[in-house]
């Protein structure tokens, strides 16, 4: 059952290789996360496909690289008008592929596109330098070149906005791209492809493997082993970034990689609890919890503890659960049964070592794949969810008594994505931002990620950043150039 669409045409079910539109013998289903019914049947592509898409990508290379960057701004400044005037349809496939509620594939929507608008304005501003030389005949100068041809992968969470990301950066620097996205929902990528090819995007620049989970593996291997592909960007689970950049280091790819994690989310006893309550519901329940910088716990000082956690549960009983075109749902499905059999577990798991529920801990009435709101209180570090990452509408609330000692328990983890802190002394605010060991900290906000600011990890949820004038350099290679004779 295909969503009602505007512009029917949106939804493409062949994989885009070379500006043609490939029908393979083999297709793979895309199902409906909130019934269950089947939305379409896209092609499944071979590692033969994957070695074509990247030949592709190679022979666009020369001509792409040599526009200018106001010609690449001007075609990606058309494929950003189309996004956004297409908006409501791109909302609609992602929530029939995806589940989340349809105001909130619309905000992804827009957020998707702010990338591509923001890279074609960066696109005009790579400039190179020129240094003060240490010889009186000689001069230094650094160019800036794109890297090559480069691939994403990409999950299932942010559909279309996690292609853009990475696209929109490198098509800006001069590469050219080879996208696999993820299995669930490959339906949003196509969409965006055919937008991009409306907006006038040369063949071979921009192409879209398609796959389901077994063949995205092997796709996955020869993106890795090609020694013409000499950029990886990749966003998705810890253990699936370590394999890639295993296999990436025989060709010494240069690698982004945005990884899980496990944010803290901090109330200090000086923060306005009723704000930090709205960023904790934001930043803990938005797309059912599925997202890397979802808060995975909460610490609450133990003078304000049981007055959060009375508010929080207010809050939460307001989530209305349901099939996100439906108006007012503010929580759609998971995305798959091995999610919501991890979330069951993790809320066994807290329940039978001691903590106390507070709302929800079970699957919604609405059946399938969706899941209660849960508040589980007086959790310890023993319990799964304290240490791996949910992926769920779970939130685990701890109390603390002390900042250093609660500074420690949040830096006590591999990961190092997003953190969260409520306080309202301004030495507090900034001795706490500077001790958390995180490449993203959200002070008195749920909500931190936009165009402008650099998204990435540290530790093991990543290398390198998204988005901002940072994000770039990811697709760019120094050339430094010593003129001498003069
Ligand atoms: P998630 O937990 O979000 O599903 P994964 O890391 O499993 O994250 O998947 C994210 C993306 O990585 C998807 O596009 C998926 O097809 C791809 N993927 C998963 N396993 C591999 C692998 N071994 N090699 C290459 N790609 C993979």
């Amino acid at each position: 059952i295909r969503p009602a669409l505007k512009d029917p045409s949106l939804i493409r079910e062949y994989a885009l290789i070379d500006q043609r539109w490939i029908q393979s013998d083999q297709v793979f289903p895309v199902h409906n996360p909130a019934t269950g019914a089947l939305i379409a049947e896209v092609s499944n592509l071979n590692i033969q496909d994957a070695s074509d898409a990247i030949l592709a990508a190679r022979r666009a290379l020369s001509s792409w690289s040599a526009l200018t960057g106001k010609e690449r701004a001007n075609i990606l400044r058309k494929w950003f008008y189309l996004i956004v005037n297409n908006a409501d349809d791109l909302a609609a496939i992602m929530t029939a592929e995806q589940g989340k509620p349809l105001a909130e594939a619309k905000g992804e929507v827009l957020y998707g596109a702010s990338f591509v608008e923001w890279f074609a304005e960066e696109a005009k501003r790579v400039s190179g330098d020129v240094l003060a030389s240490t010889w009186i005949d000689k001069r230094t100068l650094v160019l800036k070149q794109p890297i090559g041809v480069c691939a994403a992968i990409t999950p299932w969470n942010f559909p279309l906005a996690m292609i853009t990301r990475k696209v929109a950066p490198a098509l800006a620097a001069g590469c050219t791209i080879v996208i696999k996205p993820a299995e669930q929902t490959p339906l949003s990528a196509l969409a965006l492809a055919e937008l991009a090819l409306r907006a006038g995007m040369p063949a071979g620049v921009l192409n879209v493997l398609t796959a389901d989970a077994e063949q995205s593996i092997a796709i996955g291997r020869v993106l890795c082993d090609s020694p013409v592909v000499r950029h990886l960007s990749f966003t998705g689970s810890t253990p699936v970034g370590r394999i890639l950049m295993q296999q990436c280091a025989p060709t010494l790819k240069k690698l982004s990689l945005e990884l899980g994690g496990h944010a803290p989310f901090i109330v200090f006893e000086d923060a306005d609890v009723d704000a930090a309550v709205e960023g904790a519901i934001q930043s803990k329940f938005r797309n059912a919890g599925q997202t890397c910088v979802c808060t995975n716990r909460f610490y609450v000082h133990e003078s304000i503890y049981e007055e959060f956690l009375n508010k929080m549960t207010l809050a939460s009983k307001k989530i209305i659960v349901g099939d996100g075109t439906l108006v007012g749902v503010r929580q759609g499905p998971l995305i798959e049964m091995q999610a919501l059999e991890k979330v069951k577990a993790h809320v066994s798991d807290a329940l039978e070592k001691g903590a106390r529920l507070l709302i929800g801990g079970k699957p919604s009435e609405v059946g399938g794949l969706f899941y209660e709101p849960t508040i589980l209180a007086d959790v310890n570090h023993k319990m799964l969810v304290m240490c791996e990452e949910t992926f769920g509408p779970v939130a685990a609330v701890m109390p603390f008594s002390n900042e250093d000692e609660v500074i420690a328990a949040a830096n006590e983890t591999d990961f190092g994505l997003a953190a969260y802190f409520y306080a309202r002394n301004i030495s507090r605010v900034w001795r706490v931002a500077e001790k958390l060991e995180y490449g993203m900290v959200g002070v008195n906000t749920g909500l931190i990620a936009n165009e402008v600011s650099p998204f990435g990890g540290v530790k093991q949820s990543g290398l390198g950043r998204e988005g901002s004038k940072y994000g770039m350099d990811e697709y760019l290679e120094m050339k430094y150039v010593c003129v001498g004779g003069i």
